[in-house]
């Protein structure tokens, strides 16, 4: 999955890595086209899903919302997160929430022309470090850097690079909840989504990802006895 705030040149590189081989379709009701494509790197071939240009996860737009879905859902094995150079901490917004979903995640850093040529210098090295996943820099534009990007994704896919992302630690109170509810989710979900961004999503509330839940998984969380009343508990306690 290739996702991306709008304008960071996600469809540049989507273009410039699936060439001609693409075709474009809406997401199951809703009016937010999903591109796909192919391309084949090292003998294998991948198909890649250019995701609708998002400032977050957060499901506050039709287009945010198909993004988390089909990061929830759709059964992508990674992640791209297509970054400005230009305006990088804008950009590592949408980075985390992607990461807090999908630990085998590559952050591309684009339009590093762009940046040099406005004299920033991203030290990329770094910020791979900081957020535990391997981060490559390109120039869609120019063609630039694509190789690397797909030896990282062959990498992160095929299990030479174990990625650990960074977790987002959130206020101490936050974290109780979580905890109380993490184990009670894990059982339940298995690996089908992380318990972590479960229990946050719980806490949040949010109707449209729970009723999405309950239709992906034949489980829903509001009708499960233990962890409705373990929600509302912690709720309480964070109220
Ligand atoms: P999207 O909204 O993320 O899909 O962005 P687009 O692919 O439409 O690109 C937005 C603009 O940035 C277009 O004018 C592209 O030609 C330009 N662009 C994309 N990648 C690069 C790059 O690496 N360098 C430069 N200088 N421009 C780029």
């Amino acid at each position: 999955a290739l996702a991306g705030n709008p304008n960071v040149g996600k469809s540049t590189l989507f273009n410039a890595l699936t060439g001609l081989r693409q075709h474009t379709g809406n997401w199951p009701g809703k009016t937010v086209s999903t591109a796909r494509g192919r391309c084949r790197h090292h003998g294998r071939d991948y198909v890649l899903v250019d995701l609708p240009g998002t400032y977050s996860l957060m499901a506050r737009s039709a287009e945010e919302e198909v993004a988390r879905d089909f990061f929830c859902f759709g059964g992508a094995e990674g992640a791209v997160v297509v970054c400005d150079a230009t305006c990088l901490e804008r950009n590592l917004n949408l980075a985390l929430q992607v990461l807090e979903l999908q630990s085998r995640t590559v952050v591309c850093v684009n339009l590093l022309d762009e940046a040099e040529r406005k004299g920033i210098r991203v030290d990329l090295a770094e910020l791979s470090r900081r957020l535990g996943v391997p981060v490559v820099g390109t120039s869609a534009g120019r063609e630039e850097g694509l190789e690397e990007l797909l030896d990282q994704v062959e990498g992160v896919l095929d299990g030479r690079e174990s990625p650990k992302p960074l977790t987002v630690r959130y206020p101490p109170p936050v974290e109780f909840a979580v905890a109380s509810l993490t184990p009670l989710l894990g059982r339940r979900l298995k690996d089908r989504l992380p318990a972590r961004w479960t229990a946050l999503r719980l806490l949040e509330g949010e109707e449209s990802l729970l009723d999405a839940l309950a239709a992906a998984l034949n489980w829903d969380p509001r009708r499960d006895a233990l962890v409705a009343a373990a929600v509302a508990e912690a709720r309480t306690e964070l109220a």
